[in-house]
């Protein structure tokens, strides 16, 4: 076999070097440093990218504020990583809040007093603002006018303020919940979508460079067919795969490395965890491959619906591991295959499970 290629971002003799475990960062401190800081640190994605640069471009040209900006897609594909280079690259202030914080029109309040002109408010969530938070946030979108009102009932009057022209970012896994109106406001909309194994591939090379860690090829290839699409699940497997190499490979992650690494964490050839396991499981042994109700399978799970469908099904039905019908969720022959069941031979053999 050819000698696998090494990418490697630390000096010659770094098997030598102390490598840090990922326990001396916190998770945020991790993901911050991995995070690309400026546009064109970003991998994949090129449809978001090209059509950022030209709204990056036109800003700039016209020394106006960009338009307000709505990102979509499932998490962990990069929306954050959009929503703060972008006032890098416009060279503005960025502030940060995200729906779940916003309950009333006072929590934003602060926010928009202190935009700068130009700036940008990324609202993570967004779909979970308040809809007393959402009416106070359509003037000032529209027309960067706050009303405020004050006192109640037969005294109430409301004052208008004028605030700095600003850009509202807002990410959302759920652009589905968003009400029309709301969207409306959003001049800029852009979709997120899942990652390439090469593109992958090369984010965990890049990221082992800035860990100081050595990652060979194949083992970088093998990392990135089990991250499920998504830079951030690459990324926490690279932590774990680095923290096992340092413990026992001398740090440096080989295929073999990796792939022992990676079966001491349950993750599967297909990039399944030990969750998603026991999701198809529950839906074989306790409804009978289905058809089953998400409340059901969450209950039965002990795991919040929305959980399930932000972060557990959306994989599994891109694999064909699970169906989606109007009477509920059902396991595929490809999903009994995967568990090592075997599908049943016809249809009224179906609930047999
Ligand atoms: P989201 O906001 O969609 O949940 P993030 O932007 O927080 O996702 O991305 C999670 C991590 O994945 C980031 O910290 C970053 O390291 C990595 N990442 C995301 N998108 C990219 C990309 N296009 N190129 C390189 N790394 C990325």
């Amino acid at each position: 076999m050819a000698r696998e290629k090494v990418f490697d971002g630390a000096d010659d003799d770094d098997e030598s070097l102390p490598f840090r475990s990922s326990f001396d960062m916190n998770d945020h401190d991790y993901d911050e440093k991995l995070r690309p800081q400026r546009l064109c640190d970003v991998v994949g994605q090129k449809k978001v990218v090209d059509r950022l640069q030209i709204m990056i471009d036109a800003a700039k040209m016209r020394s106006e504020p960009l338009g307000h900006l709505l990102l979509d897609g499932p998490p962990g594909l990069g929306k954050t990583t959009f929503a703060t280079v972008l006032p890098k690259e416009l060279g503005t202030d960025c502030l940060i809040t995200s729906g779940p914080l916003l309950a009333a029109p006072k929590d934003l309040l602060p926010h928009i007093t202190n935009a700068g002109r130009g700036s940008v408010l990324f609202i993570d969530e967004i779909h979970r603002m308040s809809p007393a938070v959402e009416e106070f946030i359509y003037p000032v979108m529209e027309d960067f006018r706050v009303d405020i009102t004050l006192g109640e009932g037969m005294n109430a009057r409301t004052i208008n303020m004028q605030v700095e022209p600003f850009t509202v970012i807002g990410a959302t896994t759920r652009s589905g919940m968003l009400t029309a109106p709301l969207r409306d406001r959003f001049v800029n909309r852009l979709h997120v979508d899942y990652y390439e194994v090469e593109e992958l591939a090369e984010i965990l090379r890049r990221n082992a460079g800035k860990l100081k860690t050595t990652i060979d090829e194949d083992a970088a290839n093998e990392l990135a067919i089990r991250a499920r699409g998504t830079p951030r699940v690459a990324n926490n497997l690279l932590s774990w795969v680095r923290d096992f190499a340092m413990v026992k490979a001398k740090g440096r992650i080989t295929v073999d490395v990796a792939l022992k690494a990676l079966t001491m964490q349950e993750v599967d050839h297909l990039g399944l965890e030990q969750l998603d396991r026991k999701y198809l499981e529950t839906l074989v042994r306790i409804f009978g491959g289905g058809p089953a109700g998400l409340q059901s399978i969450g209950h039965s799970l002990n795991i919040p619906a929305d959980t399930l469908e932000d972060e557990i099904e959306p994989f599994l039905l891109r694999l064909g591991l699970i169906q989606r019908t109007p009477r509920g969720r059902m396991i595929t022959p490809t999903g009994l295959e995967h568990l090592g069941i075997a599908p049943p031979e016809s249809p009224e053999q179906g609930r047999l499970f």
